[in-house]
């Protein structure tokens, strides 16, 4: 085969080319390619590129959401508990957001998955308020259950929004890669 004939992209018979995927050497038009830090790859490789980075099952997602929500709860109702001491809770949450980042890392295997990091940091935030609300009702016992009340003693804490907003982002960002 002289290299002077017009290659054809393997997707498009009709569209000349003159770029080859790096991996798999195929000839493929603009439109089937991508650049990439390695080169220029095809759908194709790209794909079974992903498939071998994200490796996490359905059942690392499940323990994902489980453990989080069960770990998220308990650091929750402690940010709580820390109440108006959120000076503390600046230092407490990112650390107890990494604890609970190792946990699941460690009960997953240290699996990949695409939408990990995103699944712990939505049940780290609604696990951190519902361990927080459920302090907030203890701490109450001897009072009628009044909802607005309670809403209020959760959400216009300013220590439980500091716990979510720091403890979410480092899940998110120890969980991502
Ligand atoms: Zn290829
Ligand atoms: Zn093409």
């Amino acid at each position: 085969m002289s290299t002077d004939a017009p290659m054809f992209c393997v997707n498009h018979p009709h569209t000349e080319t003159l770029l080859r995927c790096n991996k798999c050497g195929k000839p493929v038009c603009l439109k089937c390619v991508e650049w990439t830090p390695v080169g220029y790859r095809c759908k194709e490789c790209l794909n079974v590129q992903q498939a071998g980075y994200y490796t996490a099952t359905r059942l690392d997602y499940t323990l994902t959401a489980l453990i989080g929500a069960i770990t998220s709860a308990l650091a929750g109702a402690v940010a709580a508990w820390l109440g108006g001491l959120w000076l503390i809770t600046i230092f407490y949450a990112p650390a107890a957001a990494t604890g609970i980042a190792e946990i699941i890392r460690y009960a997953i295997g240290k699996r990949r998955g695409k939408y990990l990091a995103l699944v712990a940091c939505a049940v780290f935030i609604i696990g951190g308020f519902v361990g927080a609300g459920a302090l907030a009702r203890l701490t109450w016992s001897a009072f009628r259950f009044d909802l607005a009340r309670f809403a209020a003693r959760v959400f216009l804490d300013i220590g439980v929004w500091i716990f979510i907003a720091l403890g979410a982002s480092t899940v998110y960002a120890r969980l991502r890669s």
